[in-house]
């Protein structure tokens, strides 16, 4: 995972040994420079910079004073590469044009190229990390990308999600370890699941202090999917870690994860737009209409969702679109919606997808902002996204650890 795990405290002593190394050896890779017209950092706008690369890193940062630069990206705005922190990117279309289920006939080789197309997808996109509310299958796809076999983000992933409330504490601690011995980079629970629509917790509050017990002891994030009040409280209570959806949540759910510091990550639509307008693909994979017209309801309360959590002062947001088949590559367009339809503020949304993100999982001494010491993801995109969010589905360029896959 270029070693990601590998993350000193202090980015002036690495920037320094960074640059030291430049220096220091012939080997070391030629500088790549590159002309902004605008750069967003992860906080806020500067006009005209001159970003220096070396290797994998941002090594320089400044006014850009003239000269022959290797990208010139004047006409565009940079960003931080982008965050999604909730895809499923292991869920694919099968050869049939359905959703991808097990024993559906699709061979490993058509898996693994559908995999990599997702890669693809929501790298061209402008998304460098994202976190997948996993499979198995993310191992070898995350694998792939790794060893530069394919393109595609970095990719954290939670492996097979935990649903099974029949184990007892012990073999939830043991699976917990296990998921973490076979290269989980966090926990994905399962906290409710809908049943004809109504919602019930799916595991006991001592069920789920252990699982998200055991991760922390592990030094693994456990985020849990939750809709409810009930289910939310439950988790809240259990000391988990980040809550997924709260669809059906209010305004006690919001206070209560505020006070307790836990991450929130509501979604504004894609994910549901993409079942709705994909029904033939998801019918083949046994969704029927009521499930279809639930999918409706729940569309329609998601950006009142995100108004009443960003209402709620001290709450912790982070940017997850939820993209299964069919929505990779469209991660960005739920950023659109969090503007144009829940009403919140451009600058809020893109700190959010960036160094929040990176913030929720971790990694902010590495991804989310554009500083010496961090890593090189850098994407451009054409237009002012602080005053025109759409300008973040016009991506003209890629870069994630100093190299590019995308310019345009
Ligand atoms: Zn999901």
């Amino acid at each position: 995972m270029d070693s990601l795990s590998e993350r000193p405290g202090n980015r002036a002593l690495r920037f320094v040994l960074v640059m030291g190394l430049a220096v220091g050896s012939c080997r070391a890779p030629a500088p790549v420079t590159i002309r902004a017209g605008q750069l967003f950092d992860g906080r806020g706008l500067v006009r005209d910079v001159l970003i220096t690369v070396a290797g994998d890193r941002i090594t320089a940062l400044g006014p850009y004073q003239g000269g022959q630069v290797t990208h010139d990206l004047s006409r565009y705005t940079v960003l931080p590469g982008l965050i999604d922190a909730h895809v499923h990117i292991s869920s694919t279309i099968n050869s049939h044009g359905g959703m991808h289920l097990r024993n559906d006939g699709d061979t490993p080789a058509q898996g693994d190229s559908a995999r990599a197309a997702n890669a693809l997808a929501t790298l061209r996109a402008g998304f460098t990390t994202v976190a997948s509310m996993g499979s198995s299958l993310d191992q070898g796809l995350r694998a792939r990308i790794e060893r530069g076999a394919i393109p595609g983000p970095r990719i954290l992933t939670s492996l097979d999600p935990f649903l099974d409330r029949a184990l007892t504490p012990e073999a939830l601690r043991q699976q917990v370890r296990t998921h973490h011995a076979d290269g989980a980079d966090f926990i994905k629970i399962f906290g409710s699941g809908s049943k004809h629509g109504v919602e019930i917790p799916t595991y006991t509050a001592e069920q789920l202090a252990v699982l998200c017990g055991e991760a922390r002891r592990e030094k693994l994030r456990s985020v849990v999917h939750s809709q409810t009040d009930s289910s939310i409280k439950l988790a809240v209570l259990a000391g988990c870690t980040e809550i997924e959806h709260g669809t059906l949540a209010t305004a006690a759910s919001f206070a209560l994860l505020a006070s307790r510091g836990i991450w929130f990550d509501p979604q504004c639509g894609l994910v549901m737009r993409n079942y709705l307008e994909h029904r033939a693909r998801f019918e083949k994979a046994g969704f029927d209409s009521s499930d279809f017209a639930l999918m409706a309801e729940r569309l329609a309360l998601m950006p009142g969702v995100i108004r009443a959590a960003a209402a709620t002062p001290g709450l912790r947001l982070l940017f997850g679109s939820d993209a299964i088949a069919g929505a990779h590559g469209r991660n960005a367009e739920d950023l659109v919606c969090w503007v144009r339809e829940a009403g919140q503020d451009p600058v809020a949304v893109l700190r959010m997808a960036t160094a929040a993100n990176a913030a929720a999982l971790g990694l902010q001494a590495e991804i989310g902002s554009v500083a010496p010491g961090y890593r090189a993801d850098l994407i451009a995109v054409d237009g002012d996204p602080l005053k025109d969010i759409e300008a973040v589905l016009r991506v003209r360029f890629v870069m994630k650890a100093g190299k590019v896959y995308r310019i345009e």
